[in-house]
């Protein structure tokens, strides 16, 4: 019988303004928990824990439970849903945050419900550390906790910080953050220097270029898959997040606990389907690709990234 233990969300759900080489795309729905929800519910059931205003539309939300994501916990308050404009360069490989209104997500406090405290999987998505360490207290122990964060918090936040990386299993950012939170450039020092603060595995996320991942076995590394097409970069790291989870979800069970060279094993595995799930979301504008995602779609992807390394 296949493992699918819930996974439990925490982030943004937002309406985004995307400038695209193709085009401008306005009030498209967006946010962390959003793309990361869509990509782990083509795997396992998604609580997800956000907030937004009284102008969100509820058929969005109908449409996320429709994939299995359970909305209840996406708190309803008066007043407008988180806002993020960005722009696209010809590319594709660089953005410009144009504006950023947080609006009801200025004073988001997450509640974690009753039913929601022993989900055993837990994807903090980027918000402020201390409500990340604040999820982590409301629940009974979840036997894998995988963060994110950016560089605002590590900058500004680096203490708060710091206790919730002691409390992180996984911790997935890219490059640059990386230099930033460890302060060494080489990026081999840098991952040592960040596990020693609590996380078992750091991923590290390359844009195009994939993802290397460390751990107290050694590193390993997958390729971004190439695409003819690349539409709409958004979401692609919250995709990885929620295709990464998801895949743990369909092999981890409650009070799961795993040998080294096992768990490095299945953290390898994870970090192809994210790549596989990320690579997925950018073929579309926003969430449309995401939201329609099946496992075919995925597992699919999956082997073309294989083939990339595999010799005829
Ligand atoms: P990504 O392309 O993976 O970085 O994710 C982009 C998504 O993150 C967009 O849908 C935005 O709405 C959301 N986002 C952008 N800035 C923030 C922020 N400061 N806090 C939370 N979510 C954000």
């Amino acid at each position: 019988m296949t493992t699918r233990s819930p996974i439990l969300i925490v982030g943004s759900v937002a309406f985004d303004d995307l400038e695209l080489p193709s085009g401008t795309f306005k009030d498209t729905v967006g946010g962390s928990a959003t793309y990361a929800a869509f990509a782990a519910s083509t795997f396992s059931e998604v609580r997800v824990v956000a907030v937004v205003g009284d102008d969100f539309p509820q058929d969005v939300l109908a449409v996320m439970e429709t994939r299995g994501i359970v909305t209840k916990g996406i708190e309803r308050v008066s007043g407008k849903t988180f806002r993020w404009a960005g722009r696209y360069d010809a590319d594709l490989a660089s953005r410009t945050t144009l504006d950023t209104q947080l609006n009801v997500f200025a004073d988001f406090k997450p509640k974690i419900r009753e039913e929601q405290r022993g989900t055993p999987l837990v994807l903090l998505g980027n918000i402020h550390p201390t409500l990340q360490s604040d999820v982590l207290d409301a629940m009974s122990g979840p036997d894998l906790v995988v963060a994110d964060t950016m560089n605002f918090w590590i900058t500004g936040e680096s203490e708060k910080l710091g206790k919730l990386l002691a409390r992180a299993h996984v911790l997935i950012i890219n490059d640059e953050e990386a230099r930033q939170l460890s302060g060494i450039h080489n990026i081999r020092r840098a991952a040592a220097d960040i596990c020693k603060r609590g996380p078992h595995t750091l991923i590290v996320k390359r844009g195009e270029h994939g993802a290397l991942l460390f751990d107290e076995t050694g590193i390993f590394a997958v390729p971004g898959y190439p695409l003819e097409e690349v539409v709409d970069p958004t979401g692609a790291g919250d995709s990885f997040a929620g295709g990464f989870i998801g895949y743990l979800a369909t092999h981890l069970g409650r009070g799961a606990k795993l040998q080294p060279a096992e768990r490095a094993r299945l953290m390898r595995t994870a970090m192809l389907y994210g790549t596989a799930t990320a690579s997925r979301c950018v073929e579309g504008v926003g969430t449309s690709r995401i939201q329609t995602l099946v496992s075919g779609d995925v597992d699919a992807r999956v082997a073309q990234i294989r083939s990339l390394f595999e010799l005829p």
